[in-house]
């Protein structure tokens, strides 16, 4: 019955991780939540004053497709900031999420006989998306490189076919954050080879000192023509919930991604751009940089643990909030004579036998490694840590 393009697409296996989780802990299970997208951590009284403010005075109707003027200008300005480039309100656009706005970008711009390039590990959405566009996804490994981007390698994938790159720094799954230097040889690449580049900087916000994230337009300001920038709120502002997302783009781009845009969702919802532009306003600075502090904490204690465990090695995040541990020393162990054959079996075991849900690294390409959030409270990683170290003792 379902459409030929619907083979063998399955739906996101971190939101499936999260809902088994849910269905535990609804039977009454304490279940430590790892496998988390977002921080633990409501929305800022500001931003839900904001919508509140815009149910009651009537922002009910439909707006313009990629936002209401002001929060079109705001955006732009915070791009100009961001690049050092200048953006125009035509330039940006506003989502439901990143997500959409990722989407919007892969399906105006990929089409089938494209191969555009992807660095894995990888957010588990971003091939889905070249995939639904008709493209190909193509992985360039980082295993073997602490997770970072060697250039030489990214330019041995480039074929004739090759259309475009994704990146995203800070990194979903690893933490890593590409450097300056990193991004300027992307950038040659990309301006040789006539590649576009989508560039998601989800988690910019969240990057651990000294490290400091980088945009490549403002590395690189050729690249803004070439360029799609994708933000979203979900982290920084604790709206995942919300569904609030943007990019920037260059003129025909933004106007494509509208025409799609208004044939799909009409606009993104109105009550959220105004949340919004509450959330980018100063007010709300120290919100987002006591979630930084907390994080960082959060960050010191979960290092700590999964450092105290032998044979899970782990490169040090320096952004956005997950520890991605190669698990490998655990295959072919046993543990109450079940043995762990791969890392789907381990997050399955750990869920039924230690209570603590994460996410198998088979979901970001990646079958030797686990994710694990460590935005939830303290006490709860230390006790997930805590199961997590028992656990691995007591496999034989
Ligand atoms: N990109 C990356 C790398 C992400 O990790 C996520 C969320 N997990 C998104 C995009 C999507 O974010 P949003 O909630 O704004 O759709």
């Amino acid at each position: 019955m379902l459409a030929e393009r619907m083979k063998g697409f399955s739906g996101s296996q971190t939101s499936g991780m999260r809902n088994r989780a849910r269905k535990l802990r609804a039977e009454g299970v304490h279940v430590v939540n790892f496998a988390a997208g977002e921080l633990d951590q409501d929305t800022s009284p500001g931003i839900k004053a904001a919508a509140h403010k815009a149910i009651d005075s009537g922002k009910t109707q439909y707006t313009d497709t990629l936002g209401i003027g002001e929060l079109r200008q705001r955006l732009a300005q915070k791009v100009t900031q961001k690049t050092g480039t200048t953006y125009a309100a035509d330039e940006v656009g506003f989502t439901a999420g990143a997500k959409q706005a990722l989407f919007n970008a892969n399906f105006v711009l990929f089409q089938p006989g494209d191969e555009v390039i992807i660095p894995s590990p990888y957010w588990v959405t971003l091939p889905e998306q070249v995939r639904l566009a008709g493209a190909t996804p193509v992985a360039l490994p980082t295993v073997h490189n602490h997770f970072q981007i060697n250039v030489d390698e990214l330019a041995r994938l480039i074929t004739p076919r090759t259309r475009g790159i994704i990146l995203n720094t800070p990194h979903n799954p690893t933490g890593v954050v590409y450097s300056a230097e990193t991004l300027k040889k992307i950038a040659g690449l990309a301006v040789r080879h006539d590649l576009i580049c989508l560039f998601d900087e989800c988690y910019d916000e969240l990057v651990y000192a000294p490290a400091v994230h980088h945009n490549i337009v403002k590395v690189a300001p050729e690249m803004k023509a070439r360029t799609v920038l994708i933000g979203s709120l979900s982290k920084s502002y604790c709206m995942a919930g919300w569904r609030a997302g943007f990019f920037a783009a260059s003129q025909p781009v933004v106007k494509a991604i509208a025409n799609l845009q208004s044939h799909i969702a009409s606009n993104p919802c109105s009550l959220v751009q105004y949340a919004a532009l509450a959330a980018f306003a100063p007010e709300n600075d120290a919100f987002v940089a006591g979630n930084l502090k907390q994080l960082t904490a959060q960050r010191a204690t979960a290092l700590q643990l999964v450092g105290k465990i032998p044979g899970l090695p782990c490169v040090a995040p320096d952004g956005a909030f997950y520890l991605f541990p190669d698990v490998s020393s655990l295959f072919d162990k046993s543990f109450k004579g079940r043995r762990v054959e791969n890392v789907d079996c381990l997050a399955e075991m750990l869920l039924e036998h230690a209570h603590i849900a994460i996410v198998p690294g088979s979901a970001f390409g990646c079958d030797r490694h686990i994710r694990i959030s460590y935005a939830i409270p303290t006490e709860e990683i230390i006790t997930g840590l805590t199961r997590l170290e028992q656990f691995v003792q007591m496999l034989a």
